[in-house]
């Protein structure tokens, strides 16, 4: 949960810098795999009965190659704009589950270890990155 509340967004806006493990916004191993913890940078503004905030996490994203199945690590960042309605009586939004729905609907994209990553051999399975096997 990263919650913020409505009174502290001045008329100059808010400006957010934090960093939270993947579990603080409600992230599962199982949903996500990220190594670091998330940086979590935002500037809130109320804007004609909305809250608007610019968003930018970055974080470093464990991946499998395309091809050879070899772990590998990315730092990313993404943007993200959401908006809040200010309906009457709310007091704070919670910019953390915005996050981790856009986290989650994110189509993992197809990496590979290195362009001309070899892949692994259909028949025995060897990693030809690491050695040329003996298949035809
Ligand atoms: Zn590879
Ligand atoms: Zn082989």
């Amino acid at each position: 949960m990263i919650k913020i509340s409505v009174r502290d967004i001045s008329s100059k806006g808010l400006d957010i810098d934090q960093s939270v493990p993947m579990e603080g916004i409600g992230l599962t191993a199982e949903e996500v795999d990220i190594r670091s913890l998330l940086s979590v940078k935002a500037h809130l503004e109320k804007v004609d009965g909305f809250i608007i905030a610019d968003t930018r996490i970055k974080a470093e994203f464990g991946y499998f190659c395309a091809r050879c199945l070899q772990e590998l690590f990315k730092v990313e960042e993404r943007s993200y704009k959401f908006d809040f309605e200010l309906t009457d009586g709310i007091e704070c939004i919670d910019l953390g589950e915005e996050i981790r729905q856009e986290i989650i609907m994110a189509n993992p994209p197809k990496v590979l270890c290195k362009k001309s990553c070899k892949g692994i051999c259909p028949k025995c399975g060897m990693n030809l990155n690491i050695e040329q096997c003996q298949c035809a």
